[in-house]
């Protein structure tokens, strides 16, 4: 999310304080403003901002440029009805262009082709009869490939595959995963650094970080074949490589999904994988409906909300004491808070004084309003 103040009317404090000024002055407001220092606005901004005397903030607007929202927000800030909008139009902006042109089916297919080569192989070598991906086996002519055969841009999905099929999470605290002794051909052909103990190959806690990026960053995690269950065992035991795939799965959700997603989902490693899932079969569907001759702007009904828009917005300044009275509140969503909170930020560089007060209602009365509702950062009654 970004907020710019794209421009605003000059002199605000001063074109205010000279508005309400005139109201009790005999002399024109351009006198006013002739003699009116900064100074002097400022205090006489205080009283009238004491006394509740607002229309003149009326005068005086300030314009946002706002990118990377989401259509969520979008539908909660335009239900502000004192403001101008303009929006980013899904009817003229298809964000998923370059799936449309170009197609990655080929590149996909020897990514699980390579991971099911991996999964097969292991298990083989490890002594386990039934393959699992059975149907996928016999379309892509599985047959358990030795590493030596598989592309090397395609041998960390391989490796998945590999974990997959036979790694086991450690019970040695010192070791993050194991491998059957029959797989050492395997790891020493992709270079990899493995502690034989026993009949087991272990790859150390501090190489944990180093494994789960060379395996999981060519996954997309919705295309790409890979173990939910194995993947979540392995980052409940290191916070860093749960951060990592974390990371890893945000940035595909902006680039590959054009869209945003809430924190409490952003935090969750579960949530953002399920979360994914759907915008995948969103995506999906979007780009069959467009490539067989719909519109776009009847297609877009398929994208979901989280699709993120740009939005320029004008409000004055009474407006903007509401917005932020209501959205600064912490009863208000996460986003569009998040969004006052830099507005307000922003806005405050500009004109101090003028905002000085605003922001949630709690903050200026010293009391919450909201009753039951309260988020406890203030008592609730006077
Ligand atoms: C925490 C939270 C939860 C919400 N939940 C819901 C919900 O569940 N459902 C839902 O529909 N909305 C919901 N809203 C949206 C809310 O009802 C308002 O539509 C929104 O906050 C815009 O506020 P506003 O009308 O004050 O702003 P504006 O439209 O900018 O109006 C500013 C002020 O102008 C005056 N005004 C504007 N138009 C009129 C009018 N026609 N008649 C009289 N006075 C007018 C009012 O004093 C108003 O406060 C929620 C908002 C918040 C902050």
């Amino acid at each position: 999310m970004k907020v710019t103040i794209l421009s605003h009317t000059p002199e605000p404090e001063k074109i205010v304080a000279a508005a309400a000024r005139l109201c009790y002055s005999k002399i024109s407001a351009t006198q006013i403003m002739d003699n009116f220092s900064q100074e002097k606005a400022a205090s006489f901004i205080k009283k009238l901002m004491d006394m509740g005397h607002m229309s003149p903030t009326e005068h005086v607007s300030f314009t946002f440029a706002i990118d990377g929202v989401s259509r969520t927000l979008l539908a909660q800030i335009t239900r502000h009805r004192i403001a101008s909008y303009s929006v980013q139009s899904l009817r003229y902006n298809n964000p998923f262009d370059k799936e449309i042109s170009q197609d990655n089916k080929d590149k996909l297919m020897v990514k699980k082709s390579s991971y099911l080569e991996g999964f097969e192989l292991s298990r083989r070598l490890s002594g386990h009869k039934n393959s699992m991906h059975q149907h996928l086996m016999e379309k892509y002519q599985i047959k358990g490939r030795q590493p030596e055969n598989i592309e090397d841009l395609h041998r960390p999905s391989y490796i998945r595959g590999v974990f997959d099929g036979v790694g086991m999470i450690s019970d040695d605290p010192e070791f993050c995963a194991a491998f059957p002794l029959e797989l050492k051909p395997i790891f020493e052909a992709v270079h990899f650094n493995l502690t034989q103990k026993g009949e087991k190959l272990l790859i150390k806690n501090e190489n944990a970080l180093d494994f789960g990026r060379y395996i999981y960053e060519d996954s997309d995690f919705t295309d790409s074949l890979y173990d939910e269950k194995k993947l979540l065992a392995l980052c409940s035991k290191y916070e860093k490589l749960n951060d990592l795939i974390l990371s890893l799965l945000l940035n595909s959700i902006d680039t590959k999904y054009y869209s945003m997603v809430p924190e409490s989902i952003s935090k969750n490693l579960k949530a953002i994988l399920t979360y994914i899932k759907g915008l995948n079969a969103c995506k999906k569907c979007y780009v069959d409906l467009v490539k067989m001759g719909i519109n776009q702007e009847d297609a877009r009904y398929i994208l979901p909300h989280g699709t993120q828009t740009r939005i320029v917005m004008t409000m004055n300044v009474r407006s903007l004491y509401n917005f932020f009275n209501l959205r600064c509140c912490e009863r208000a969503q996460t986003e569009i808070r998040q969004l006052a909170d830099l507005m307000l930020a922003e806005i405050k560089k500009i004109a101090p004084g003028l905002f000085e007060t605003a922001g949630a209602p709690c903050e200026a009365l010293g009391y919450c309003p909201e009753g039951d509702f309260g988020c406890g950062k203030y008592p609730t009654s006077k």
